[in-house]
């Protein structure tokens, strides 16, 4: 399905180049535009959900699941995994949440802080 207007349903469908890195029938890892740190990779599903309190269910749990195995996967093909990193998926306005299509945000390559601003 997807949205029309949607950034990232565009760049899944390939209508808005992205550097993408990795591929699968389901999901994406594509380069973010504005990288905060040394390695920022967003993990997208390629179906359209606004943001993680839509995926709900067991399909949605598995959505969720999924994708976030998969983020986990990136981080050791981008050998993150001995020096770690963060994975985190923004929800709404309060979340900083900036375009409404569910990804988790990989961050590493430097030392993060917490809390987050
Ligand atoms: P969020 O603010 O959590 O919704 O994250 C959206 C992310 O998408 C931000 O980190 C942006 O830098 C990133 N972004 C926006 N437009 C693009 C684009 N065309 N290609 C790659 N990343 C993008
Ligand atoms: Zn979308």
């Amino acid at each position: 399905m997807g949205s029309d207007s949607c950034l990232f349903c565009k760049i899944v469908r390939g209508d808005v180049k992205a550097d993408i890195v990795y591929r699968t029938p389901t999901l994406i890892a594509i380069k973010d535009i504005n990288p905060q740190a040394p390695v920022h990779v967003l993990v997208i599903p390629t179906r359209h959900l606004t943001a993680a309190r839509d995926a709900r269910g067991e399909e949605g749990t598995q959505l969720l699941g999924r994708t976030l195995a998969f983020a986990t996967e990136v981080a050791t093909e981008l050998g993150l995994d001995a020096g770690g990193y963060r994975i985190v998926t923004n929800s709404g306005a309060d979340g900083g949440q900036t375009v409404l299509h569910l990804h988790f945000h990989l961050l590493g390559g430097r030392r993060m802080t917490w809390p987050p601003g």
